[in-house]
């Protein structure tokens, strides 16, 4: 019996997370929940699984989650405050943390997972592209485990050899084919994208996500992290990591060999594919996704990004060239830019305008210490607000 913090549990990961360990009551137990302002949610889920464990965020949230839970009678302990997260990412009867909080606001509570040393199902992306090799030297340290939930880095990790870690090239891995499926704009005459609004760019044509991840895929800033998250979690560099946009969405990424082979992971389209191979690795369960069936889908189509309809995918590539602080201050100020866009402040066109400025405004420095990168955090988050504002 494995016991399991979800960090981020009432979000689209963490509903679907949930959702695998349901039919797994025998190999799972769920220690702890967290959420940031869901008490509705939160409460049900904690009704179902009863945990030991209940962090709310939001102190607003907190108060009426805990009346709720008094009035239920419900043996969950309500954690909060700063410290909290961390907290139950590190209890010792805890063996897995799904890290699946959206945004920075993740890094701490998963870096907490892995200075524990437990299996860390890697959801939350911004944490890896803001502290890259700090956060990959805490797993190692700390022999903790770290298996990727993205289900292009799912797709990579089932198709690369077992001893990746000695050196892609050492394996005779030649590149990472990483697909995308180009967003809900991909061919959108490029004038009209000034005018697009937050609910036409978190309609994803084949996914069902949060709303900063379906902006981030309609501008391809998530392949960009997911760049940069591929060159941390597979020990290689951006231009051996190659986006090929597949409209189809069912093969979930390839990797390339030297002698001729691509191996590739197809699927449906459902994060409970990579949730129960996480979860499961290196066996295999059921995660009540359907087989997928390839007369249905009969053909595959393949082309390139184009970096200027994607201005955002080519200042990925370009802060993971440059390294130090500035893949965290890119991801920052997209933090904003996504925010503000949401709220309406920004029009859609200009989120990689923002990020571009900051990224210009700011002094790269090394990322070797958690205080540098949450320096450069806060700063970038000023400047981009500043720039909006
Ligand atoms: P979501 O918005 O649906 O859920 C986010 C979760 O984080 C919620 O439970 C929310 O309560 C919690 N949260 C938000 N802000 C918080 C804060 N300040 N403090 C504490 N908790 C907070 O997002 P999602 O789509 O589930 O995505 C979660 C992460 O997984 C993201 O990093 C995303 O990039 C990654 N991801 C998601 C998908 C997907 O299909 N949804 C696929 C690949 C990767
Ligand atoms: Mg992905």
């Amino acid at each position: 019996m494995k016991g399991i913090t979800i960090l981020g549990a009432t979000g689209s990961i963490g509903v679907s997370t949930l959702d695998v360990i349901s039919r797994h009551p025998d190999r799972y137990k769920v220690v702890a929940l967290t959420a940031n302002k869901d008490a509705e949610r939160l409460f049900q889920q904690c009704q179902q699984f009863e945990p030991e464990f209940a962090v709310m965020a939001d102190d607003h949230a907190a108060a009426r989650f805990a009346d709720l839970l008094k009035d239920a009678g419900l043996q969950t302990r309500l954690l909060t405050g700063a410290g909290a997260l961390e907290e139950v990412a590190a209890l010792e009867q805890v063996d897995f943390v799904m890290a699946a909080i959206v945004g920075a606001a993740g890094l701490l509570p998963t870096l907490a997972a892995a200075r524990a040393g437990k299996r860390i199902l890697l959801a939350n992306k911004e944490a890896l592209v803001m502290s890259g090799k700090l956060f990959l030297d805490e797993v190692e340290k700390h022999n903790a485990e770290l298996l990727p939930i993205d289900s292009e880095h799912n797709a990579i990790f089932q198709c690369m050899p077992a001893d990746f870690v000695q050196g892609m090239d050492e394996q005779g891995v030649t590149k990472i084919l990483l697909t995308a499926s180009g967003g809900p704009f991909r061919e959108m005459p490029l004038d009209q994208l000034a005018d697009v609004t937050p609910d036409q760019a978190c309609a994803h044509p084949n996914w069902d996500m949060g709303r900063k991840i379906s902006v981030d895929s309609a501008t391809m800033m998530n392949k960009g992290l997911e760049v940069i998250e591929a060159c941390w979690l597979f020990h290689t560099q951006p231009d051996l990591v190659q986006v090929v946009i597949h409209p189809q969405s069912v093969i979930h990424s390839m990797v390339q060999y030297s002698d001729g082979s691509v191996l590739a992971q197809l699927g449906n389209p459902d994060m409970r594919t990579p949730i129960a191979y996480s979860l499961a690795w290196p066996e295999r369960m059921v995660s009540g996704v359907e087989s997928l069936d390839i007369f249905d889908v009969a053909r595959l189509d393949f082309q390139q990004a184009d970096l200027a309809r994607f201005p955002c995918l080519r200042l990925a590539y370009q802060a993971m060239e440059q390294g130090g602080t500035a893949p965290a201050i890119l991801n920052a100020a997209n933090e904003i830019a996504v925010e503000s866009f949401l709220n309406n402040e920004l029009s859609f066109n200009k989120i990689a305008e923002v990020i571009e400025a900051t990224l210009n405004a700011s002094n790269i420095s090394s990322a070797d210490s958690l205080d540098d990168i949450l320096a450069a955090d806060s700063q970038a988050r000023e400047q981009a607000a500043g720039l909006i504002h």
